[in-house]
């Protein structure tokens, strides 16, 4: 049975005490609840550590939100898997928009931190999804078959088993518009075919595919209700207790 996970990306947002602040209060707040789903946080690279020494990471998994796509050595300014992983994080979100837009990781980076990020036994959730002009030219399928084909079909089925998939459609990012349920459900059954097709039907079957882009308390239920939508990845309303409470509660 593949696991539910709601995550939370806060991106460049909070000092270090306001994350510290907001990370013990998720604590507090999922104390003695039942939950049906995985929750993961997805801090800054300065959090991590102390937010990973500060909860109960068998409640909350901790994620950076990049590798660097070398081992180690003289690259300034760059943080490795290794590094990641020891802090505590179990995570590292890859391959986010924002990442692949403005910092220009291409498929093949991606590729190389995808081995890096499972070399070091953290389990990669890795961000696919159209930009507005390929949904509307009617492009996604392609576009996302391309993201997953392109960084991740020569993993060893054992590895791919251990991935986390985020559906995030650029043009719902941060933007206020969610793509529907129906839209969400259409894509993630495409993209489970793509990886059945690669990797036969129990390892498509097992995947955790996520839904991301202005998911919030009032549409995560109807979007996590569909069969092929098994949590999210949320950025903006994952900073704050009380936004990203009704959306971990929503299934
Ligand atoms: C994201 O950045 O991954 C994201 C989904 O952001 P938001 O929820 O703010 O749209």
């Amino acid at each position: 049975m593949r696991k539910n996970i709601i995550a939370g990306n806060w991106k460049m947002n909070t000092t270090f005490e306001e994350g510290m602040e907001l990370a013990k209060g998720l604590n507090e707040a999922l104390k003695g609840k039942t939950l049906k789903c995985d929750v993961v946080i997805g801090t800054p690279f300065t959090h991590l550590a102390c937010i990973a020494d500060a909860i109960d990471t068998n409640v909350i998994g901790v994620a950076a939100q990049n590798c660097a796509d070398k081992d180690k050595g003289a690259y300034t300014g760059e943080v490795s898997a290794a590094m990641v992983a020891s802090t505590g994080a179990k995570y590292v979100i890859l391959g986010h928009s924002e990442r692949r837009a403005y910092y220009h990781e291409t498929a093949e980076i991606l590729k190389t931190k995808v081995n890096l990020a499972l070399a070091n036994g953290l389990t990669p959730i890795f961000c696919i999804g159209e930009v507005l002009e390929e949904r509307k030219a009617g492009k996604h399928f392609d576009v996302v078959d391309g993201q997953v084909k392109d960084s991740l079909f020569d993993l060893s089925a054992e590895d791919f088993a251990k991935l986390v998939i985020a559906y995030e459609p650029v043009w719902a990012i941060g933007t206020g518009v969610t793509a529907t349920a129906d839209e969400a459900e259409e894509i993630h059954v495409h993209i489970r075919c793509t990886i059945a097709a690669r990797y036969g039907e129990e390892i498509a079957d097992n995947c955790t595919i996520l839904y991301g882009g202005s998911m919030n308390g009032a549409n995560a239920k109807e979007l996590v209700s569909k069969p092929n939508v098994d949590g999210g990845l949320i950025g903006g309303a994952s900073l704050s207790v009380d936004k990203f409470m009704p959306i971990i509660e929503a299934f």
